[in-house]
Formats: C-alpha cells, sequence, structure tokens
C-alpha cells in the first residue's frame, strides 16, 4: 500500500480523497494555486505544495507541476478527482513515465472513453444498446441538418469531446439544427479545444440514470447500482439519489451486466460511471462512460456502505476487490443536493463573492437518518469565477425514498448561506413537489414544472399560520430583551413587548398576543385555544427551531423591514409585525412598485458580448436572435420576447458585462 498520495484537485473533491487517505493511514499531499492558499483541502492535507496563479489552465491543469510536486514530496500516486487533469490520458502517460501511480484507470481506457464518438462505436460492438444516430462526425451545417433529418426529429447535437453538459444541444427542425451545429462547435472549440460534432436521436420523456462500476486489475468488475440524476438544468445534475425510483430488478441487471461488458471491453479498472438515457418505456441507451470518480458517488457509498475513494486507492495499488457481486446490496434510500452558487430566480446563473455564512446542518447518523455533507469551504470562503460553482453536496440516507426526502428538506432549511445567490430555495422547493415527490421524473422535469423561471414558492395556509407565529414569536422574544436593555424606558417596552400584535403575511393580517409563562411561551391566536410554542430562538440568531402543534420546524429569520424575513421548504416571506395602532397607519402606505424594464434586453449574467444580431432600428419578432453572450464558456443566445422595435444598441461585441446592464433598449 502506497504511504503517501498527491490529490490533483481542490475543493470538495479534493478533501473528500483526504479523509478516505486519513482513514486508511496514507499521508496526504495537496496541491493549490494562489487563490486556493487559505482553502480547506490544504489545511486538511499533510504537506501542500504551490502549483501557480488561479486559471486552472496555469495550476490545475499543469501535469509537469503536478509531477514536480510529487518528486518534491516523495508521493507515489496521484488521485485526480474529478474535472481537471482526471480524464487526461497524456497526464495518465506523464505519471507512468516517472514510475507514479494513477488512482484511476489506465491510459487505453481513459482513451478509449473519453471520446464520445469512439467510446460509443465500443459500446455497440460490445453489446451495449446506444442511442440510435450518426456514428460519424459532421461536416457541416448542410450535413448537419441532413443527417438530423435522417435521423428524425428531434435530435441531440453534441461534440465528440463534450462534458459538464456544454457543447450540446436539441434541435426540432432544419433551421435548429444548423444553428445548434453552429453554436456546439464553437462552444466545443473555446471549450474543449476540439470541435468535431455528431448528432444523434433525442430521447424523449428522457431519464438520466446511470451504472456505478468498480473494477480491479485481476479481472473483478463488479457493478454498484444505480444512481438517477434526471433533475438537471443545462444538461448538468443538481439533485441525484440511488437507488432509482423507476428501475426495476430486471432492467437494473441489464443496464449493470452491459456496464461490466463495457468496462471489459476495454481492460477497465477502478471507478467508473456508464451513463444511460432511458425512455418511459424502460428502454436504456448509452450515452457516455466517464473514467473517474463522479461528483455524485456519495449516493452509492451511502446505499452500499462501500468507501469509493477507498477502493480506487487500493485497486491501484494492485489490491484484489475483497467482495463479489452478490456482496454489493441496496440499503435504503440516498439523496444528494449540490449546493450551487447560482441565482435559482435568474435562470441558474452563476454567482460568486465571498460566503460571508457558512453553516452546513450537523452530520452524523440518528434514528436510521443519516446527514452527510461533501465540502471544500467555510464560513469566509470566496466563489470565484476561476473555478466550478459548486459549494456543498448534502447527502441523506434514510430506509424509504419519502423519509430521505423529508430529511433532506430538513437539512436545507438548517443549511444557512449568506453572502452570495444559491440554489439553496430551488432545492428546498424541489423537496415538497408533489412529482419529484411521487419520482415521475425526466431531464425535461426544470423546464417543465418551471416554464417561466423558478420563483418564490407561494405559502399554503399552513405555512402561512406557522410563520405568522413563528413572527409573533420572534418579535416578542426581541421586544423582551429590548425591554431589558433599554433601561429607563423599561415600563414602556416591556408593556409594548406583552401588547397583542398584528402580523401582515402575504396580503393576510392575523392578530395575535404572547405572554411569557413560568418559561414558555404561551399564544393566543383569535378563536383558539392558547398553545404554547416552543423555540430556541435568541436575539440575533439566524436560524431557530419552533415546535408548534407537535411539529419541528426550522426556519430561517432574518431582521426586515418592520418585521422579518422568514424561510421554511422555499416559501421566502417578509412578514411584519406591528402594535395594532401602527397597523392601521402602515395600511395607509403606498405598496412600492418595481420599475418597468421590459423595454430593455437586460445581460442576465456577468459576461462577454460574442455578438449582437440586429440594428439599431430594425423589427424583430418574437423568438429571432438579438445577442449572444459568452458566460462561464457557454454561449448563450438572448431572443426577443415579443416583438418591438430595437431603438437603441448599448453596447458592442467584446464587451464585457455585468448583471442587468442594459445591452439594448426597444421603442415602446
Ligand atoms: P458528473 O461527475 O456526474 O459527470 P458533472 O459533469 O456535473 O458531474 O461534473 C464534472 C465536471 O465538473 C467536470 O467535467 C468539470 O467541468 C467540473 N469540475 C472540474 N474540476 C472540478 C472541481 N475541482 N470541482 C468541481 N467541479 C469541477
Ligand atoms: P456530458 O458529457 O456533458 O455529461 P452526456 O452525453 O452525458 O454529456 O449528456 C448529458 C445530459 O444531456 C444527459 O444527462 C441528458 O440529460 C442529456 N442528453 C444527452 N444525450 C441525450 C439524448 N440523446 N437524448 C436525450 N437527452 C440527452
Ligand atoms: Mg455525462
Amino acid at each position: 500500500m502506497f504511504t503517501k498520495i498527491l490529490i490533483a484537485n481542490r475543493g470538495e473533491i479534493a478533501c473528500r480523497v483526504i479523509k478516505s487517505a486519513k482513514k486508511m493511514g496514507i499521508a496526504t499531499v495537496a496541491v493549490y494555486s494562489d487563490a486556493d492558499r487559505h482553502a480547506e483541502h490544504v489545511a486538511m492535507a499533510d504537506e501542500a505544495v504551490h502549483i501557480g496563479p488561479p486559471p486552472a489552465a496555469q495550476s490545475y491543469l499543469m501535469a509537469d507541476r503536478i509531477i514536480a510536486a510529487c518528486k518534491q514530496t516523495g508521493a507515489q500516486a496521484v488521485h485526480p478527482g474529478y474535472g481537471f487533469l482526471s480524464e487526461r490520458a497524456s497526464f495518465c502517460e506523464a505519471l507512468e513515465k516517472e514510475g507514479i501511480a494513477f488512482i484511476g484507470p489506465k491510459v487505453k481506457a481513459i482513451e478509449a472513453m473519453g471520446d464520445k464518438i469512439t467510446s460509443k462505436k465500443i459500446a455497440a460492438e460490445a453489446g451495449v444498446s446506444t442511442v440510435p444516430g450518426h456514428m460519424d462526425l459532421i461536416e457541416d451545417e448542410d450535413h448537419a441538418a441532413r443527417i438530423a433529418a435522417e435521423i428524425g426529429y428531434p435530435v441531440m447535437i453534441k461534440a465528440s469531446a463534450g462534458g459538464g453538459g456544454k457543447g450540446m444541444r436539441i434541435a426540432w427542425n432544419d433551421a435548429e439544427a444548423r444553428e445548434g451545429f453552429a453554436r456546439s462547435k464553437s462552444e466545443a472549440a473555446s471549450s474543449f479545444g476540439d470541435d468535431r460534432i455528431f448528432i444523434e436521436k433525442f430521447i424523449e420523456e428522457p431519464r438520466h440514470i446511470e451504472i456505478q462500476l468498480i473494477a480491479d486489475s485481476h479481472g473483478t468488475v463488479l457493478y454498484l447500482n444505480e444512481r438517477e440524476c434526471s433533475i438537471q438544468r443545462r444538461n448538468q445534475k443538481v439533485v441525484e439519489e440511488a437507488p432509482s425510483p423507476f428501475l426495476d430488478a430486471a432492467t437494473r441487471k441489464a443496464m449493470g451486466e452491459q456496464s461490466v461488458a463495457l468496462a471489459r471491453a476495454v481492460d477497465y479498472q477502478s471507478a467508473g460511471t456508464v451513463e444511460f438515457i432511458v425512455d418511459k418505456h424502460r428502454k436504456f441507451y448509452f450515452l457516455e462512460m466517464n473514467t473517474r470518480l463522479q461528483v455524485e458517488h456519495p449516493v452509492t457509498e451511502l446505499i452500499t456502505g462501500i468507501d469509493l475513494v477507498e477502493q480506487m486507492i487500493r485497486v491501484a495499488a494492485g489490491e484484489k476487490l475483497g467482495f463479489s457481486q452478490d456482496d454489493v446490496k441496496i440499503d435504503g434510500w440516498a439523496i444528494e443536493s449540490r449546493l450551487y452558487a447560482e441565482d435559482p430566480y435568474r435562470n441558474f446563473l452563476p454567482s460568486i463573492g465571498r460566503l460571508t455564512r457558512y453553516r452546513p446542518p450537523h452530520e452524523g447518523t440518528s434514528d436510521g437518518i443519516t446527514v452527510r455533507n461533501d465540502t471544500g469551504v467555510t464560513e469566509g470562503s470566496e466563489i470565484s469565477m476561476f473555478y466550478d460553482p459548486m459549494i456543498a453536496k448534502l447527502c441523506t440516507h434514510a430506509p424509504t425514498r419519502t423519509e430521505a426526502i423529508d430529511a433532506m428538506a430538513d437539512a436545507l432549511d438548517r443549511f444557512e448561506v449568506e453572502g452570495i445567490g444559491h440554489n439553496l430555495p430551488f432545492l428546498s422547493a424541489l423537496m415538497q413537489h408533489p412529482r419529484w415527490r411521487e419520482g415521475r421524473l425526466s431531464t425535461g422535469f426544470i423546464a417543465e414544472e418551471y416554464p417561466d423561471g423558478f420563483g418564490p414558492v407561494p405559502p399554503d395556509d399552513a405555512t402561512i399560520k406557522r410563520f405568522a407565529i413563528a413572527a409573533l414569536l420572534v418579535s416578542h422574544i426581541h421586544g423582551e430583551r429590548t425591554a431589558r436593555i433599554s433601561g429607563a424606558r423599561f415600563s414602556q417596552a416591556e408593556k409594548r413587548a406583552h401588547e397583542e400584535k398584528v402580523v401582515r403575511i402575504a396580503g393576510h393580517e392575523i392578530t395575535g398576543h404572547v405572554d411569557h409563562v413560568d418559561g414558555d411561551y404561551v399564544l393566543r391566536l383569535p378563536g383558539r385555544e392558547p398553545m404554547i410554542v416552543l423555540t430556541d430562538w435568541t436575539p440575533g440568531a439566524r436560524l431557530a427551531t419552533f415546535h408548534i402543534d407537535g411539529a419541528r420546524h426550522a426556519i430561517k429569520v432574518e431582521p426586515a423591514d418592520a418585521g422579518w424575513r422568514l424561510r421554511q421548504l422555499g416559501v421566502d416571506l417578509r412578514v411584519q409585525v406591528f402594535r395594532p395602532r401602527v397597523a392601521e397607519l402602515a395600511r395607509l402606505m403606498p405598496e412600492k412598485v418595481a420599475p418597468d424594464t421590459s423595454a430593455f434586453l437586460l445581460c442576465p449574467m456577468p459576461g462577454l458580448i460574442v455578438s449582437i444580431a440586429v440594428n439599431e432600428g430594425d423589427e424583430v419578432q418574437e423568438g429571432q436572435t438579438l445577442a449572444v453572450v459568452e458566460a462561464m464558456k457557454m454561449e448563450n443566445v438572448l431572443k426577443a420576447e415579443r416583438k418591438a422595435i430595437v431603438s437603441r444598441i448599448a453596447v458592442k461585441p467584446g464587451d464585457s458585462l455585468a448583471v442587468d446592464e442594459v445591452i439594448m433598449e426597444f421603442a415602446k
């Protein structure tokens, strides 16, 4: 066994690998860029080596610097994590030359599976069911339209070197096939330095289900069952689970066995994942094989009890797998939520900045429920533009899917993140979504369920009542505290704390009264028996647990204009609490009206203007392309929302814009 390994990655996955190495008694070496000098993975490792400036191309992707770091520290093996150098055959080769082990598959397997066109051909030869389509390169736009029509619309246009959902577009007709081909090609060239494009059938009502494999160097290849990853935006995963609510035992076995056959065809060893798209009839088709540890591997670990990183290290050291296919079980249900620094209210566009507050829920197991949080950040960390905007992977494991979902909802409510835009509201809302809870998934779930974009969850009556109670209690406790510290005006403040209050919430007014009797808070609402409400809230806390009518609720509490901002289960409300006299006056105040921005095309994300497709004075039709903005290596086509006349163009290609900067103006 190795005595020291180097982790050629950063963030949560570097921390994750270090944990398993520590458990195995192996010393660890981290590498870091200037941006990561104070990062968690550096603090966790036994040693750390600086490898360059923040851009990945000058640090985490510099194979020679990583090899030099191995030599300098005496690391005998490298774990590449995911992304970066994890699927670079040349890196693997260079390590081999130096006699350093690569904790992953062999060069040949990485090469064969790294290219979507090649891997699809190998899969077909190995008897794996593949997506119908054209297996060769597409030359130009005309060729794209011709092949697409032959395959039959809708089709998926893909980059052969693609990954991370980039360089991929669906087309429903010839015009979209042409535009999609051009966009995918240019995106693939800029993201992967390889602009080869192919086209396959778009599988309708698709579900993304993948098989986790583990193989050793002695010929044993096992499948560790499936994960379903159908909750996606921009063809990228956000929420994953294991097992899949859709598979039956026979389909699972068939997918597992085909995956094993593919792995055997390329002499696979280490952990790997075979991704499939599954249609509504449970027919499954090979998409690609990822020859590395996958982001969502924790859900498999939770249901199988197998530490995948440990197994990868053992296999790389030449050990045999210590278990067989029959030992691989499915125990309970696991869910992973990827917490991203991206704003769900703005079409999930990335957001960057400092985590002014970062308090994950408690990890561990109690009453059969496990909470696990894989992360690489701490409070005060910066989410920078240089790397992936993932903040954490929150997982729950429970005996059943419903229990795992409820545990996730609670863990999300307890997760405090401030300082940057993030997708917690979306994840929370999803956990309550009936279609998700029923397991009726497809990769189009987000687009279908939120056709006009994700917005705040409207509160139901029970939530309004619960939030009103929480607001009354919080205001009361806050009032008592104010009374205690206000000295001279003690009696008046004390009196105010105990007065009846009016809560204004989501267009309702609820009158209530709180008393502090023998250490308990007794709440009186009109027409109801007095009730005791327990809470651990203290002034200044941003998270509180309330015990209301026998149920426990974690609600986020923030001071806001004349009251509180309360958040739970994806509901986000500003609640005002007044004394009755003030409530009367407040009723007379005019409501704030948001400015009308429909006369402008605003830049939806920080980005670079690639092109402007119209001129001043043009009349544009609904759906017509107006401009292309590049952000995070993606080209985003901005289209007209309605018929209009372009009165002014405010930017030119090459300009870099901030969020909400005006790109063009329309005549009214
Ligand atoms: P999966 O593992 O299921 O394929 P993704 O495709 O969402 O999940 O994530 C893998 C991608 O994450 C990589 O292809 C890369 O674009 C990105 N990535 C690379 N390095 C890192 C890193 N250190 N942390 C987070 N993401 C990374
Ligand atoms: P990447 O390398 O970017 O992960 P994949 O080929 O794995 O690319 O596809 C990513 C996602 O795109 C899939 O999970 C699925 O949602 C969607 N997708 C890809 N190919 C198809 C297809 N032929 N039909 C329907 N959806 C597809
Ligand atoms: Mg994929």
